[in-house]
């Protein structure tokens, strides 16, 4: 990362001044990234807010990640820089909807992907992200489960996994992540790029998983890059990741498989605003306690059940 501008000083100085740790996910853009001391995927960033002992967490990210930080360390404040910032996906699966399931479904656990609202997550059995999703699905080494909200992720589950899935909702899906599908330039690459990798984040449709050398998280596919002895690598996930990639992994070749695949949820934020975030505290993410205490298990039981064994 190159020499910061005087916006990008200024946060950093204020974060510093006000005792916060920077958060940010790999979908925000790179001034932002930039500034923040940790820069990662869903589950990286759960780990992260479980030990951070700064007195705030400034989250740039998506609300329920801001929540799910919330969560897991409870005693910290913490701020995310807009609140309009809301996955689209998370709001497919209203806790209605998961009491339904379990009402018809009394002895199916329920595992939802970490992209949920707190008081969906409440209503969980576990919560899982697209990193572990198999992990978890194993380590509960049962059939069927009831999964949501991403369908996707559920075909993932089917068949990578092998598990299963009553999906909640029917087709809950990432409007980010399908484009995929549908856009034949996504397979194209592969013809112009013959030796490259096709690295797939699972929220993509089966028809681009199946074609795909690697699927995973961003922070798996930034990993199988690094390590793999191939040169040329075609991205299906959202183009802050493939600028992430450019910058850090220097030497080789990253292709957006379609450079319009943009998470304008994500790119809510600014510098601008997290600068006012600094300034006047804002805009606090809380979560009432007894909604925070049921997911939190939820989250933890992730957590746990991810952790390398001895
Ligand atoms: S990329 Fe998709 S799943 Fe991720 S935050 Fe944006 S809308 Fe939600």
């Amino acid at each position: 990362m190159g020499s910061l501008t005087p916006l990008q000083q200024e946060i950093r100085r204020l974060a510093k001044e006000n005792d916060t740790v920077i958060l940010a996910h790999n979908y925000q853009p790179p001034e932002i990234q930039a500034i923040a001391d940790y820069i990662g995927d869903s589950f990286g960033l759960c780990q992260q807010a479980q030990h951070i002992e700064e007195e705030t967490i400034l989250f740039c990210g998506v609300r329920f990640m801001a929540e799910t930080a919330a969560i897991l360390n409870p005693t910290k404040r913490v701020l995310i820089p807009d609140l309009k910032a809301r996955c689209p996906m998370a709001a497919q699966l209203p806790p209605k909807l998961i009491r339904e399931a379990k009402q018809k479904h009394p002895d199916v656990p329920v595992v939802l992907y970490v992209n949920t609202t707190a008081e969906a997550k409440a209503e969980a059995d576990v919560v899982c992200t697209s990193s572990n999703l198999c992990t978890i699905l194993q380590a509960l080494n049962t059939n069927p489960v009831i999964f949501g909200p991403d369908g996707n992720m559920a075909e993932y589950a089917r068949h990578i996994c092998g598990y299963d899935i009553i999906p909640i909702p029917d087709h809950g899906f990432c409007h980010v992540h399908v484009t995929f599908s549908f856009d034949p330039q996504t397979l194209a690459w592969k013809q112009e790029h013959p030796d490259a990798k096709l690295l797939v984040h699972p929220e993509c449709g089966w028809n681009i998983q199946e074609q795909a050398d690697f699927i995973g998280s961003t922070g798996q596919m930034l990993q199988y890059a690094r390590d793999s002895s191939a040169s040329t690598f075609i991205i299906c996930t959202e183009v802050d990741l493939v600028t992430r990639m450019q910058r850090e992994i220097p030497g080789k070749q990253f292709i957006p498989a379609l450079d319009y695949a943009v998470c304008k949820a994500m790119k809510k934020l600014t510098l601008e605003k997290i600068k006012a975030s600094l300034v006047h505290n804002q805009y606090p993410v809380t979560v009432a306690k007894p909604v925070a205490d049921k997911a939190r298990s939820a989250i933890q039981r992730m957590l746990d059940l991810s952790s390398p064994k001895d």
